[in-house]
């Protein structure tokens, strides 16, 4: 394993809700896979991802240092027959970056809608779940199945762009191979299995914000959600493609969650350019210094370092840790010097108006004015998109900040 690692760093709080509770001390040996902190109201179990000794324990998570050997096999959850019981006991939480518990999201009676798995992967240099459909078609369908009966949901999508060739072939292919799978089961046992043929894919356009979970309800379902509304309001769930993944695991292998699958990419050696380097099943409390060192360490001159994807991503430090929504490692360029008046002009589904004026700071310029792209409106409190990828023209916009002063813009817009 990566015995060059002193120590790894498990969180106790890598999803939304209540941090889990710590129940290992200092000193203490443990498994890869043994529960480490258990899940307290609405939150998620955290395990330990590798055989080891705690070296700190404290609120905030569990370092533990690992064995020189590491084992194949892993410490399995429980055995049972309700898959939401071993998705809850796995720490299943949303893995495209929310961290969404699972088992909250799937508790839901769907009553005959429909469960879409967003392949979309959005932004530039992400590419680990495309790799996963291309490699593990298979398993998506089983775990999309294990969804659709949980939440008795009629019709299973997934949703990807047609460029994505290979993932389409290999999925087309492993629905038929698993219908075909099912018919003969059906014939020899004489049940009629319903779950025959309702899984399909669709496409996506090939743009940003495409992964948006309401561009994807709209593409697949042809419904426009209000704002603020969620995807159920239309008898839908929208899950990422490593959450699938993840709950086949769980209801199979009795697997928890103990690895993630994320890309890494931009100013290292060897991913210089737009294509990531994937790394598939990481331990997660792995260090991100670990996976730019693999990437043959910086391109100098290097700028910030990126948890994420570009667009969305959170600038972050290379000492950080692996955790169940870590998508991706990005090396950014330095920011250039760019001393100027800035005009701000924001979008929901890029960088927040706080992360852009942080970007102007460190550029050496000065905001002199902010604007939200006009398709932004006020709801709950904060400012959403009405219709994410229906994206205006921002001329009128940008002519409204060089009124105010700027002398130049920088803006999270996704288009035009
Ligand atoms: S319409 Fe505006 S706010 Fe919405 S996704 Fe497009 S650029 Fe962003």
């Amino acid at each position: 394993m990566k015995d060059q690692i002193a120590q790894i760093h498990i969180a106790c709080k890598q999803h939304i809700g209540q941090p889990a509770t710590p129940i290992v001390r200092d000193g203490d040996r443990v498994k890869k896979g043994q529960l480490i902190a258990s899940c307290q109201g609405f939150g998620a179990n955290v395990h330990s991802s590798i055989d080891g000794t705690v070296t700190t324990v404290s609120e905030a998570g569990v370092s533990i240092k690992p064995d020189a050997i590491q084992p194949l096999e892993y410490v399995k959850i429980k055995e049972t027959n309700d898959h939401l019981e071993a998705i809850k006991e796995a720490g299943i939480v949303g893995a495209g970056g929310a961290g969404f518990p699972a088992y909250v999201k799937f508790e839901t009676d769907l009553q005959g809608g429909c469960v879409i798995v967003n392949g979309a992967e959005c932004e530039p240099t992400l590419l680990h779940n495309i790799q996963v459909l291309e490699e593990e078609p298979e398993n998506i369908i089983r775990g999309l199945k294990y969804i659709m009966e949980m939440t008795n949901a009629a019709k299973g999508t997934i949703a990807i762009k047609p460029k994505h060739k290979v993932a389409l072939i290999n999925l087309a292919k492993a629905i038929k191979n698993i219908e075909t799978e099912e018919t003969k089961e059906t014939k020899e046992t004489k049940e009629t299995k319903e779950t025959i043929g309702r899984i399909e894919i669709k496409y996506l356009p090939d743009n940003y914000p495409a992964g948006d979970e309401r561009v994807v309800v709209r593409e697949v379902l042809g419904v426009e959600l209000e704002v603020g509304q969620l995807p159920l309001a239309v008898g839908a769930i929208v899950t990422n493609v490593e959450t699938v993944k993840r709950v086949r695991e769980a209801i199979d292998l009795r697997k928890p969650v103990i690895t993630k699958d994320i890309t890494v990419g931009g100013r290292l050696k060897d991913t210089l350019g737009m294509r990531g380097k994937v790394f598939l099943e990481q331990p997660i409390g792995m260090p991100a210094s670990y996976y730019i060192a693999q990437c043959g360490g910086y391109v100098l001159p290097v700028g910030e370092i990126v948890l994420g994807g570009p667009f969305t991503g959170i600038k972050d430090e290379e000492d950080s840790w692996l955790t169940k929504t870590t998508g991706g490692i990005f090396a950014a360029m330095p920011f250039p010097v760019a001393e100027y008046q800035f005009g701000i002009l924001a979008c929901e589904c890029g960088a927040t108006i706080e992360r852009m004026r942080d970007m102007v700071a460190q550029m050496g310029g000065t905001v002199v004015s902010e604007t939200l792209c006009k398709r932004m409106v006020e709801h709950g409190g904060r400012f959403r998109c009405e219709k994410p990828g229906e994206c205006p023209g921002q001329t009128e916009t940008a002519l409204q900040l060089f009124r105010q002063g700027a002398e130049a813009i920088i803006t999270s817009a996704c288009e035009n």
